[in-house]
């Protein structure tokens, strides 16, 4: 896409902003005893507090309930020591972090909400539909909704484990136009800072390239943050595709969003334009329920905007029904597209390989035009 020349900050404004996540770390939140920094988030909830004042709606996506719960119940290695830690420590922690958020919003004349997602809540369609109805809801009536992962009920392999990508979801289903991640560090750099003198921030990325990706590896062996600069990445991309920009800047001073306006430090990845409500939400589904591999004359037809015919097929794997997400894989092991399957998986390998003209008397029913129609379709 060709980048304009608008300041990267001028994306978040209220103006060019009417609806903004702010995702505040767990680093950031909580000192190193296991106490909620509250000076610092009083000068975080007084910029929402002016922000709102100039029109823009604001959702919160806080981390810390394990950071703090921790605390409380006394528990080793900041309550991650084992899932049943991390459940009992968000469990009291989140109670004390909404207390706190509801608190210092009140003070500024905000109403707080509370909302806690699982990541099936995000990525069941109609459940998704159902958080965001709530979201809008709250949004319209003016109220900061606070969110988190539902981490007391979460387990190890359903859990987004982040909120990055959390927070990226959030503003998809937000309808947001922008995704603020307050970090502990300020930004994607080309290079380890702490290794390399010539590391410089990257104010701008339009696209997230084999070079980009490099470059959040080398950040990463650092150490620096929970999430670290992948999962910071992989929020940017979902954020991306459903056409918001999301800025990577630090919480490390007073009043970080007022900063953020005032020099613009940070990284910004642009939002890209794609199609409809639906793509969006299946580009940056973070599972699927099993995959198609195709031959290389599908990857090309594909590419073209064409559908998935089962004679471009080669394999299906995984168990899924009619209409769940699939991942399309070309010969080299790459996921190229995510869709919507037309059959369940005992017919989609009956038909796998075979022309369209050969379906009707495999199935014994009138084929669909499809393994993969375009339109429930979207590549990645
Ligand atoms: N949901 C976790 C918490 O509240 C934090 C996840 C993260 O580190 O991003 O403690």
């Amino acid at each position: 896409m060709v980048a304009d020349l608008t300041p990267a900050a001028s994306r978040f404004t209220p103006a060019a902003c009417p609806r903004l996540v702010v995702k505040i770390g767990s680093a950031l939140l909580v000192d190193p005893d296991g106490r909620v920094r509250r000076d610092w988030l009083r000068g975080v909830v007084a910029d929402i507090a002016a922000r709102h004042r100039a029109g823009q709606r604001i959702a919160v996506v806080s981390s810390g309930a394990i950071a703090l719960g921790a605390r409380r119940l006394a528990l080793p290695k900041g309550g991650r020591a084992s899932l049943e830690d991390a459940q009992a420590a968000a469990a009291t922690g989140q109670i004390a972090l909404s207390h706190c958020w509801a608190e210092l919003l009140h003070a500024e004349g905000l109403t707080a909400a509370q909302i806690l997602v699982t990541l099936d809540d995000l990525e069941d369609r109609r459940r998704y539909l159902n958080a965001a109805s709530t979201l809008h809801r709250l949004l319209g009536l003016g109220v900061v909704p606070v969110i988190n992962e539902n981490d007391s009920v979460a387990t190890a392999e359903i859990r987004f484990g982040d909120n990055d990508r959390l927070a990226a979801r959030i503003g998809q289903a937000a309808d947001a136009g922008g995704v603020i991640l307050l970090s502990d560090i300020d930004g994607l750099y080309t290079a380890n800072p702490h290794r390399d003198p010539t590391a410089r921030l990257v104010p701008e990325v339009a696209r997230i390239d084999a070079r980009i990706r490099a470059m959040a590896d080398a950040d990463s062996a650092s150490g620096m943050g929970s999430g670290g600069m992948i999962s910071k990445l992989e929020a940017a991309r979902i954020a991306q595709r459903s056409g918001a920009h999301l800025a990577i800047i630090t919480g490390k001073r007073d009043h970080p969003l007022a900063a953020f306006d005032a020099d613009h430090r940070g990284t910004v990845f642009l939002g890209e334009k794609i199609g409809t409500a639906r793509k969006a939400w299946l580009a940056g589904r973070l599972t699927a329920k099993g995959r198609i591999e195709v031959d290389d004359g599908a990857v090309g037809a594909l590419a073209q905007g064409r559908s998935l015919l089962a004679a471009g097929a080669v394999r299906v794997e995984g168990r899924f029904a009619r209409g769940d997400v699939v991942d399309i894989v070309g010969p080299d092991g790459q996921v190229i597209a995510r869709g919507l399957i037309e059959y369940d998986t005992v017919d989609a390998a009956k038909i796998v390989g075979r022309r369209s003209n050969a379906h009707e008397q495999i199935l014994g029913y009138a084929p669909r035009s499809a393994l993969v129609h375009r339109d429930h379709m979207v590549l990645l």
